[in-house]
């Protein structure tokens, strides 16, 4: 199992990520995909995974709201290629933003940020809160390997993603949210990718999230779809493979 979205180096999450790759092993995790937000984000991401190259995989982005650092990211993104699986994650984000013209500015990085991953031939890892539909207007048409991080949009338009052959990352939201349920459901396993969003979204609402509760949104599919939970992990595992290149993308 693999968890594809976790804040593992996020300057506020955990004390110590040494002990959550640790326990994500004893837990039998194959490996972490270490999500990154802002630039100081990106530097630990890149400096911890060094320690870990066959367990943890780094992604480079600009977050539509907490992103700093614009131009070294895309410069940091450029130098760092061998030594990452994607870029994010990047994206809209209009739960946060209402302003109309700072909207038309996150789509003018975003835009930086499709073409990069496409001449990069990177997958893109999409933040889309409250701005599903745009930013699949903005990635359609796009030729590059699209994960909908998070997704929480329409069904409708989750049925647009998959037919666009793009991939759908559960969160575990799905432990509490009959909207994620419905998502589950609707979404063939070919499409779905697991992942925490950790430290954030704990199935125990306020707590911290780890890595290895994928396993409980695992289990809620498993109920949804009426196959084994350990068959949908090692599924999505598959599926992570594909997208990010694992065990392919050999570092220098
Ligand atoms: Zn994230």
């Amino acid at each position: 199992m693999i968890d594809i979205h976790c804040h593992l180096c996020y300057p506020q999450g955990y004390e110590n990520p040494e002990e959550i790759v640790k326990k994500a092993k004893e837990k039998g995790m194959k490996g972490i995909i270490a999500s990154s937000a802002r630039f100081d984000e990106s530097l630990r991401v890149l400096e911890f995974a060094k320690k870990h190259p066959d367990f943890v995989f780094p992604t480079i982005g600009y977050h539509p709201i907490e992103g700093t650092e614009l131009e070294k990211t895309i410069q940091l993104i450029k130098n760092q290629r061998k030594n990452i699986v994607g870029v994010g994650e990047v994206g809209l984000d209009y739960h946060w933003e209402k302003d109309l013209k700072k909207r038309e500015k996150q789509k003018e990085v975003f835009k930086k940020f499709i073409s990069l991953a496409k001449e990069l031939g990177l997958p893109l890892v999409i933040h889309s809160w409250d701005a599903e539909k745009d930013c699949f207007e903005m990635v359609k048409d796009s030729e590059v390997n699209c994960v909908f991080h998070c997704f929480s949009g329409s069904l409708d338009l989750a049925k647009e993603i998959i037919s666009s052959g793009f991939w759908i990352s559960i969160s575990t939201q799905i432990c509490f949210s009959k909207h994620h349920k419905k998502l589950a459901k609707l979404v063939p396993l070919e499409n779905i990718l697991l992942e925490t969003d950790s430290p954030w979204l704990s199935p125990n609402r306020g707590e911290k999230n780890y890595p290895w509760n994928i396993r409980c949104s695992a289990e809620k599919i498993s109920k949804i779809k009426g196959i084994p939970a350990e068959e949908i992990l090692e599924l999505t595992w598959e599926n992570a493979r594909r997208v990010f290149g694992l065990g392919v993308t050999k570092k220098t």
